[in-house]
């Protein structure tokens, strides 16, 4: 047996001794088979692989106990029949065969290291585990980092290196230059820096001199600073009062085996709590030593030399031990460059697959009924909603399909722009559909419309409004999952009989089952929910409906392009005017008492509040355990005499719909709440936005959050809670606290975190990027360019020397269409 089956088949059996509860790995089972699968870890052929395969689309997960069972006993058997060594590829074949016999022959003797064993691509997708000295307990630390493999560890790549090639005594620091410097602590003392601020002050010496070194908003590293320790610091030497400063340095303990590279660049890596940073560098030295020449070479050779890209082995070590900076920068430029082609290549077929599908009804709006339109608004357009409005007509009057995204951040009045495409398709004699993730957003925007379109509200699940520029009464329904079967019933015969002209709803229901006699335009709501699959669904609806995808999401540009280039892109920069901008404060947890005195003090004046429990690495049953004792807390000792209500993810759909439309009706004045109430709800009532342990969350979801409130003209507060502030933590939140504007801290947070936790965990629809900026245009550029070039001469990657790359592709957008559900 190989390792991978050897690996499966102890999974499996914990799995059996924990009671088929998918337990068994960290993760799911479902994830761990995908990646086994992905890896290419199994033989494509061996009855294993054929048993995975035969699990139904939505996987392990979906089976009932009694379906598990059975499952894991067929399976569990395949991998304990007698080896045929069902291993893949003729290199890995022999040492899979090789270990397999020396498995069989003698299990009692102590494991021979696998360091020693030659490897082979199959062993990349080995756990960590099999490194020297990695324990179970370790693997786990690693898991946090995203490192569950020894592929993984070779692509965890340093956070920065130090240059022990560089060292300056301090007596040659050059003021306003980035260096090096190591020095022994003289002393370490808390200190008051500015008014609000605490802070950390040093004084570090070396054999030439000393100098001061302050951390603001760290006051905990005093006690961590001990003196007569060596340490390395690293930053910008600046001048306080004639003397050399560091601010805010990078910094660590010297270890002694630092001394041991010096003359060389040291990768200092990304570490979590009890996870030692020298551990980390032990291990990915292990990894690349042992493995990293079999990582499989993924550009095309004439792509390769005509760009002088590093091959992709040396790349990797160059990431992590370069000889020079030059290296480095090489290095990066070949991995980055893989990440942002895969990307390119994906859109670029994607968007070859819309282009092939046929063409659209043209829907062009007459203009005197879109001026009529306008000036039937309540108020003016801002210019950037007139432009977006303009973009979207002049595509829907074309016969090539609309694909646009409409960007806009929380308020900024995206529904008017959309209002004018779902006009333009009455004014044809088309249908059109707008859709909303949640009911209470499907209803939201029925009443919108009804609003927009005509001053009459009238109840009910289908209307006709008397629209003064439409020559006919608009016929406006709406269709969601709490709705009673007969009325269902009754709006989709409506549908279907053409007697409705714009259908609003959920997702869910109108993509399973309505049937539109003529679709001609698509409005989705809420981008990042829904993703390339649903796409291709809705475009299965009509002929070929024009598509308008809204996101409140502020994608940076050059990620847009990127990772978008299939869609069109309009952005709504510019709010109404009269918006009072949301006064935003990070609340030290010593004022959190008057916090909760000013939330009570906003109730008395008749407002309502959120308080938003933290995130939870990736679990949503801590998240909602945690959410449910903060509820019971702050109902029971804080605001016994106010009415609170408890939203999470694992309410059923029914208990969530109820929760929101109480608050939304003013039923409760407080809505204890996880992150899942970030989406477009609209209560102009609410003034207080409380998140709690604020630093979990990314700078653009607490911006989402944030847009939960000041949705009137009255003024709102988001108050930011956080206990454990860290200097990075505090500097997250203060621009938070000191922006506005949901692009610039979309920027920043894409700077800070990278894309893959841009859009929170799991939501992003977007590949993790771990090397590639998105800043740096010219290599997206070029990445482009390689991409268009490389589907000129060999449109389906057929051939041999781009079979690895096609691989790739499909593995990546098959992983972002997985998760963008
Ligand atoms: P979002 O972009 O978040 O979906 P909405 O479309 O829901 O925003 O608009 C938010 C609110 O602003 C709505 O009540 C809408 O009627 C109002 N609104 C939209 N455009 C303008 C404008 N130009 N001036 C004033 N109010 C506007
Ligand atoms: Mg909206």
């Amino acid at each position: 047996m190989n390792p991978p089956e050897a690996q499966l088949r102890n999974i499996l059996e914990l799995e059996r001794r924990k009671g088929y509860t998918d337990k068994a790995v960290i993760g799911s089972i479902d994830r761990y088979l995908k990646r086994l699968v992905e890896r290419g870890s199994l033989a494509s052929n061996s009855p294993v692989m054929r048993s995975i395969m035969a699990l139904p689309s939505h996987g392990y997960a979906s089976l009932t106990p009694d379906q598990r069972r059975r499952w894991l006993a067929e399976t569990l058997a395949l991998l304990n029949q007698p080896v045929q060594a069902s291993v893949k590829q003729a290199p890995s074949a022999k040492t899979g065969a090789a270990r397999a016999s020396s498995a069989t022959r003698a299990p009692a003797k102590p494991r021979q290291s696998p360091a020693d064993q030659p490897k082979s691509q199959a062993d990349l997708t080995a756990p960590i585990t099999v490194l020297r000295g990695v324990s179970s307990a370790l693997a786990a630390k690693f898991v946090h980092l995203g490192v569950e493999t020894v592929h993984d560890l070779l692509y965890f790549f340093p956070r920065r290196h130090n240059d022990f090639a560089h060292i300056r005594p301090i007596a040659e620091l050059v003021v306003g230059e980035e260096q090096t410097v190591i020095g022994t602590v003289w002393s370490a003392a808390e200190a008051n820096i500015g008014r609000r601020l605490k802070g950390t002050e040093a004084l570090v010496g070396d054999d030439t001199g000393m100098m001061r070194i302050v951390w603001f908003n760290q006051p905990y590293l005093a006690r961590q600073l001990r003196t007569n320790t060596q340490i390395v610091l690293a930053g910008k030497v600046t001048l306080f009062k004639g003397q050399k400063t560091l601010e805010n340095p990078e910094y660590e303990p010297l270890e002694s085996e630092d001394l041991i590279h010096t003359g060389r660049l040291v990768p200092v890596y990304h570490s979590t709590s009890g996870l030692a940073a020298r551990t980390a560098r032990r291990l990915a030295k292990e990894a690349i030593d042992g493995y990293a020449d079999v990582v499989p070479e993924l550009l095309p050779p004439d792509l390769l030399t005509r760009n002088r890209f590093l091959p992709v082995t040396t790349a990797i070590r160059q990431m992590h031990y370069p000889d020079s900076w030059d290296d480095l920068r090489a290095a990066r430029r070949r991995l980055a460059f893989d990440e942002l082609l895969l990307i390119q290549t994906g859109v670029l077929i994607r968007k070859r697959e819309w282009q092939e599908r046929g063409l659209a009804e043209p829907l062009p709006l007459p203009p005197e009924v879109r001026d009529g339109y306008v000036e039937s608004l309540p108020f003016t357009l801002t210019a950037a909603q007139t432009k977006a409005m303009h973009q979207v007509l002049e595509d829907v009057a074309r016969e090539r399909p609309m694909s646009r995204l409409l960007q806009g951040d929380v308020g900024s009045g995206k529904t008017v722009v959309a209002a004018a495409c779902l006009i333009a398709a009455k004014s044809n004699g088309y249908q059109s559909v707008m859709m909303a993730p949640t009911e209470i957003l499907a209803e939201q925007h029925y009443q919108t419309l009804c609003r927009i379109l005509s001053s009459e509200v009238q109840p009910g699940p289908i209307v006709a409004l008397t629209v003064p520029y439409l020559p006919q009464p608009l016929r406006l329904a709406i269709l969601t999952g709490s709705m009673s079967t007969p009325e269902k019933q009754n709006v989709r015969e409506a549908v279907a009989a053409g007697e409705v002209d714009i259908l609003v709803g959920t997702h869910a229901v109108i993509q399973e089952n309505v049937d539109f006699s003529r679709l001609g335009a698509a409005v989705v709501d809420e981008q990042h929910r829904f993703g390339v699959m649903q796409r291709a669904a809705l475009r299965g609806k009509g002929r070929n409906p024009h598509l308008l995808v809204m996101t409140a999401t502020p994608i940076p540009r050059t990620l847009a392009l990127t990772l978008y280039g299939d869609l069109d892109i309009s952005v709504i920069d510019e709010m109404p005017l009269g918006r009072k901008p949301i006064e935003t404060r990070w609340v030290a947890p010593e004022e959190r008492e008057g916090a909760y005195e000013f939330l009570r003090e906003q109730v008395r004046q008749e407002r309502q509040a959120f308080i938003i429990c933290p995130l939870i690495e990736e679990s949503e049953v801590l998240v909602t355990r945690a959410a449910t004792q903060e509820f019971k807390r702050l109902s029971g000792e804080v605001f016994p005499d106010l009415r609170l209500g408890l939203l999470h993810g694992r309410l059923g759909s029914h208990e969530k719909e109820r929760v929101m439309r109480d608050f939304r009706d003013g039923r409760l004045d407080i809505l204890v709440s996880t992150a899942v109430v970030e989406v477009g709800v609209d209560i102009p009532n609410a003034t207080v936005m409380m998140v709690e342990g604020a630093e979990r969350f990314g700078l653009a979801q607490l911006h989402q959050l944030r847009g939960r409130v000041g949705r009137s003209d009255v003024q709102s507060y988001c108050l930011l809670l956080s206990d454990s502030a860290s200097a990075e933590a505090r500097e997250r939140l203060q621009l938070v606290e000191n922006n506005q504007d949901g692009f610039a801290l979309a920027e920043a947070d894409l700077r800070l975190r990278g894309p893959g936790e841009f859009f929170g965990t799991r939501q992003s629809g977007l590949p993790d990027l771990k090397v590639a900026q998105l800043s740096d245009v010219p290599l997206i550029e070029l990445a482009r360019t390689e991409a268009t070039r490389l589907l000129e001469g060999d449109p389906d990657l057929k051939r041999p020397e781009h079979s690895a790359l096609a691989q790739e592709v499909s593995r990546l957008w098959e992983r972002v269409t997985a998760e963008a559900h």
